[in-house]
């Protein structure tokens, strides 16, 4: 190694080395990407998924509307379910703190996640709001999740109220976040939550990119969005171009949105396995988690969670390049 080289190795060993995440951070196998190509979903624990139709028994608790007894993974509490839609991800209220589903699904891979990076047991949120080191950002102020987290010391949530909007601003008390231009500081959150909001933002990956910013290394984000397991590539359903205009690819499809009732919430993307490999490339490890658990209120066929760990060693990760020849309109 030259001279230089030599002083540039010395003068990156002096930097200040940021705060470590709390939670143990994942430490890479001794596995080495082989190629751009080949190692496209390496780092992915990617289980095999089905589009399995409901069981006997769930198709029996749409008809109730009964969804049995169980523990809510969100409030802790032993507690029913109502089913009101045969869309079982979006439904299943717990009786007492209203979570649905999906969010029960997504409480069960945060207790997990933290439970065995820190060695402790958390059966629910309400154990993981006692944790007084750990730093979580959750992008909604009105969900049950946010109910159960806010009491945390270390607590930041958000929510998006429009363009007029600059991140950091708050609105009713509210901060207002935009997940792609975040003004949260750099490696400063161990956990960020996001539930089905990634559909909604016109370039997801600048998002992702923003949240690999603000976690600690080792940190985490556990998030849902609507996937498509079938699928390789992500399916972009509306882009905006250069001059900020929504420019529709599909017909539009619209979600529901707690702050605007009246108008709906427009999905940019649905999601597929390309998300994993970029995620890989922007330097999470990520698992897919297809959480199954009736006891706990979590049913039906479509209950996906991912769990993205900031790798430590983003700078040997090959480069988002390998992308760019793609021809989705978004990359
Ligand atoms: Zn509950």
């Amino acid at each position: 190694m030259s001279r230089l080289g030599e002083l540039n190795k010395s003068i990156r060993r002096l930097e200040p080395q940021p705060s470590r995440s709390v939670l143990d951070p994942y430490v890479m196998p001794g596995i080495q990407p082989r190629s751009r190509f080949s190692d496209q979903l390496h780092g992915c624990r990617v289980y095999p998924l089905y589009y399995d139709p409901l069981t006997r028994l769930e198709k029996l608790m749409v008809k109730t509307g009964f969804g049995g007894f169980g523990t809510c993974l969100v409030c802790g509490a032993f507690t029913h379910w109502k089913i009101h839609s045969e869309n079982l991800r979006e439904s299943g209220y717990c009786r007492k703190c209203t979570a649905m589903n999906r969010y029960r699904a997504q409480a069960y891979v945060v207790c997990k996640s933290l439970s065995d990076a820190l060695g402790i047991r958390l059966r629910s949120l309400a154990d993981v709001a006692k944790l007084t080191n750990l730093k979580v950002y959750n992008t909604d102020a009105h969900s049950a999740v946010h109910r159960t987290l806010a009491p945390m010391k270390n607590y930041i949530c958000s929510e998006y109220f429009g363009d007029e909007y600059t991140s950091g601003q708050c609105f009713n008390n509210v901060q207002h976040q935009d997940l792609m231009n975040l003004s949260l500081p750099d490696k400063s959150i161990d956990l960020v939550l996001t539930a089905d909001v990634f559909e909604h933002l016109p370039d997801p990956y600048r998002a992702h990119r923003e949240i690999f910013r603000i976690l600690k290394p080792g940190g985490r984000h556990i998030f849902t969005v609507p996937f498509d397991q079938a699928q390789y590539l992500d399916e972009v359903r509306a882009v905006v171009d250069d001059k900020g205009s929504i420019q529709m690819l599909k017909p539009p499809v619209y979600h529901h949105d707690p702050l605007r009732l009246d108008e709906g919430c427009l999905v940019y993307s649905f999601f597929s396995i390309e998300m994993l490999s970029r995620l890989r490339r922007i330097g999470f490890r990520t698992n897919m988690y297809r959480v199954k658990r009736p006891w706990n209120g979590i049913f039906g066929n479509n209950s996906t969670v991912f769990e993205a760990i900031k790798w430590d060693a983003p700078s040997e990760l090959p480069s988002e390049d390998w992308f760019q020849g793609s021809n989705a309109p978004h990359r």
